[in-house]
Formats: C-alpha cells, structure tokens, sequence
C-alpha cells in the first residue's frame, strides 16, 4: 500500500519532493499521522456485571480519547509528533517541562494494555508458561493473588498496579497516577487500574471488591502469556 510519504517523494512529485528535501525535519512532523485511540478488544458491555457497559463508554470513549486528543495537541507541530508512542513516553518521562506530555502518553499506554489485561470469562488460575513463573516467583497463584490486591489496594489515591517481568523474573510492581513501568526498565504482563474512574459508578468506595471481581472474572491471561513470551 502507498503512503502519503511513498506519494511526495514519487517520480510524479519531484517539485514537491525537492522542496521537501531542504526541509525534511518539519515535513516529516508535519507528515506524521496521529496518534489514534485503539479499538476496545471487545463490546462495551463485554465485561459486565464486573464492569458496567456504562463505566467502559466514559472510561474509555472519553478519558481515554481525552489522553489521545491531549497528546495529539501537545506535540501538534513538533518534532516529537513523529515518535512511536513508547519512545514519546520516554523521551518525556523525568522532565518537569514535558510533564504534562508524559502524564498523557502514559496514560495512553496504560490504558490499552488495560483494555488488554481483561476479557469477558476470564481470571481465575492461568496456564502455560505465566502458571509457571507465577510459582517461581511468588510460590503460588493463591500468594500471587494475595501480593497483586494488596498492591491494588494500598494504591493510595489514583494509580495502577501491574505484574511485571524484569527478563528474569515476575514482580508485582504499583505506580502512581500516569506512572508506567516503561520508564523503570520493567516489561508490563497485566495491568489493573485503580483510578476511581475505572470502578466508582459500579463499585462506589469498595475497591477490594473491584480487584476481586477482576482477578476473579477479568483476567485476560493469554495476553500476559503473549507479553512474556514476546
Ligand atoms: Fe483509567
């Protein structure tokens, strides 16, 4: 398939491609297509009673897209609208004058790996090569369960937890707000996120009763066994 940049630099555009080539760094932030909000990996109404049809269309219609039209409008024009999504993430994180970039481009990520990290039908023990680490690394699923909600739990205010592999490894790690284990060297596995957002209108204040349901009914371990293989 051609691309919009296959065209300008065609022999048909020669003009064009000639005068792009004097100033190819603005053409190509310019050029560069949009981050786009991804498609949920199923219906609205997918994951209930354990998430409402309701809570996914605001959480993920409208803060979601909120995430993507922010950083859409952050790096409008810039040279950093050219990067791919996760070295956006880096190439901001740590920086007081790209904090607001970071916190969004995070947000995005976290978000679809969140989508991801759920199914209808699942939760429960997994199987395959996540079963496996999950004994190594915590000495049971029962233990692995009791480690994740402690630290879904004890989130204080908004922020995610997640299972995390360092290569070697799984750990359960919790971050604060956008906070996302892309910047501390981790490889993200499953993801949870304890925002009020994600459980207030079905839920109210019972988070643990949130986690529970996930870890019971949402789980979507292909995905971790697909992102530890990966
Ligand atoms: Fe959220």
């Amino acid at each position: 398939m051609s691309t919009r940049r296959d065209f300008l630099f065609g022999s048909a555009s020669f003009l064009a491609a000639a005068c792009l080539a004097a100033r190819p760094r603005f053409v190509l932030a310019d050029d560069a297509p949009p981050l786009t909000l991804p498609p949920l990996p199923y219906g609205e109404e997918a994951l209930a009673p354990h998430i409402s049809a309701r809570t996914i269309s605001i959480h993920y219609g409208k803060h979601h897209k909120a995430y993507v039209d922010n950083v859409n409008n952050l790096v409008k024009g810039t040279e950093l609208a050219k990067l791919e999504l996760k070295d956006l993430i880096k190439a901001a994180g740590g920086k007081k004058e790209t904090a607001a970039l970071f916190n969004n481009a995070a947000q995005v990520f976290n978000h679809t790996f969140y989508w991801n990290s759920m199914k209808a039908s699942g939760g429960g023990k997994p199987t395959g090569k996540i079963a496996e680490a999950l004994d190594a690394a915590f000495g049971s699923y029962d233990k692995f369960v009791t480690e994740f909600s402690e630290a879904a739990k004890t989130q204080f205010g908004s922020g995610w937890a997640w299972l995390v592999t360092d290569g070697a490894k799984l750990s359960i790690l919790k971050t604060a707000n956008a906070d996302t284990p892309l910047v501390h060297d981790l490889k993200p596995l499953l993801t949870i996120d304890v925002w009020e957002h994600a459980y207030y209108l079905d839920y109210q204040n019972r988070r643990p009763d949130y986690i529970k349901a996930w870890i019971e009914n949402l789980i979507n371990w292909d995905f971790a066994n697909k992102n530890l293989g990966a």
